[in-house]
């Protein structure tokens, strides 16, 4: 019997296999087929310390043990203060208020509100949100609508409110972002909401942590809110806690999810500043901040989130970030050679390239290829396109990570080279 399962951003028609998980551990998910694949995308991004690391699965198990969901709206407990107070002493000062929520996308979602509740609140009304063009910020329709227009969201478009753009900085081109933006501060939009330093599910592009610092200068000069989604960025991925850390930035809102809880299990928070949590304090109940949903701030996820933040802290996260860096900057170095390969990348521990260039078919076609090939040598990557991207657990060994490499690169092997793509 087929499977009633309809799993996202997957095509059912296409009969590609889906590999069946049982059993997960470190860089590695095992299927039911007895077959071990390496996770090179760290499952979407969210694996951080790698797949079922002890201390978060033992802060799971002892939590469960002994409290499930509680209502948040006027309740709390202790995962969630705990991981409120440590969230509050380890993130830049001004951010100091911490709304859970379950997803990267309700994050975001929560932020938008919290800044026109805020511009609300203050009796001057705002509801334009500039972002960058090829952003990503989730799959809701308020995340659609601040997001990237695609073929992924075509028949959703005539729904998605309006947002101002501005244009992504390709190298060189760092002024029309920066005119771009300090021409639509002048109209008074609500807030800039920005994916720091790397646009993701954009295609893994890049831009200097100068131009995020102007942008942040800009905002404050205007006083336009600064929303920071570091649902992908966070957690090191970008080399530092944040990516906004390497440019010297400190949003008004901060969007975290994914290695929240190190991946194990969902949770997000959105954390703002004294400002705009004091914009929603009155003795009024109609200016209370009205989110939520059931599954706020769920115990047994705050308790794994607990335990990420413990490892941070007792673990050599940040040496095991920068070692991942190295050995991944040598890999790329040689994939760089490769004629196929386009617009080599690195920052942190994220490694991105375009392969092939000009004809649409072969770009099209040239992302699916590689995922199947790569599949059938035991890796999980996924390109965005015609981009390759890898982005592993930081735990990730050298066997796993010569296996990454090698599968992407005897691909490469097979391929016509560039001369020969017209004929392809
Ligand atoms: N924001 C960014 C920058 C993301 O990369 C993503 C997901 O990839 C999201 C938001 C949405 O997160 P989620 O898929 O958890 O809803």
């Amino acid at each position: 019997m087929t499977s009633p399962v309809w799993h996202p951003f997957t095509q059912h028609g296409l009969g590609e296999p889906i590999p069946e998980v049982v059993r997960t551990e470190g860089a590695a998910l095992h299927t039911r087929d007895g077959r071990r694949f390496v996770d090179a995308i760290s499952s979407w991004w969210v694996t951080t310390h790698g797949h079922c690391h002890p201390r978060i699965m033992a802060a799971i198990a002892e939590t469960a043990s002994r409290m499930d969901q509680i209502i948040f709206a006027g309740w709390t407990h202790e995962p969630a203060e705990a991981l409120a107070r440590e969230l509050a002493r380890i993130m830049p000062d001004p951010l100091r208020h911490v709304f859970f929520s379950d997803s990267g996308s309700t994050s975001v979602e929560v932020a938008l509100k919290m800044a026109l509740g805020f511009w609300d609140n203050r009796g001057e009304p705002r509801h334009r949100i500039v972002v960058m063009e090829h952003g990503y910020h989730g799959d809701t329709i308020g995340g659609m609508s601040v997001g990237a227009r695609g073929v992924f969201n075509r028949p959703y478009q005539p729904l998605l409110f309006d947002v101002a753009t501005i244009p992504f900085p390709e190298p060189g081109q760092s002024k029309a972002t920066l005119d771009a933006l300090e021409a639509q501060c002048r109209d008074k939009p609500a807030a800039l909401l920005v994916e720091p330093l790397v646009l993701g599910a954009g295609g893994m592009k890049f831009y200097p942590a100068s131009l995020l610092a102007e942008m942040r200068r800009i905002c404050a000069a205007h006083e336009v809110l600064f929303i920071a989604d570091e649902v992908m960025t966070g957690w090191g991925r970008t080399g530092t806690l944040l990516a906004c850390e390497q440019a010297g930035v400190v949003p008004d809102i901060l969007c975290l999810s994914k290695g929240l809880t190190g991946g194990a299990i969902p949770l997000a928070v959105t954390m703002a500043t004294a400002a705009i949590f004091e914009a929603h304090l009155s003795t009024d109940r109609a200016r209370m901040f009205f989110h939520s949903s059931s599954y706020t701030a769920n115990p047994i996820a705050c308790a794994a989130a607990n335990a990420n933040l413990a490892i941070w802290r007792d673990e050599p996260v940040r040496e095991r970030i920068a070692d991942l860096g190295d050995r991944q900057q040598d890999h790329l170095d040689a994939l760089a050679r490769h004629p196929l390969v386009r617009n080599p990348r690195r920052l942190g521990t994220i490694v991105a390239a375009e392969i092939g260039t000009g004809e649409s078919a072969y770009l099209d076609s040239v992302g699916p290829r590689l995922r199947s090939f790569a599949l059938e040598r035991g890796v999980l990557i996924r390109p965005l396109g015609n981009t390759v991207y890898v982005m592993p657990p930081y735990c990730i060994d050298d066997a796993d990570l010569d296996a990454t490499y090698g599968a992407v690169t005897a691909f490469l092997e097979r391929e016509p080279r560039m001369g020969d793509l017209f004929a392809f």
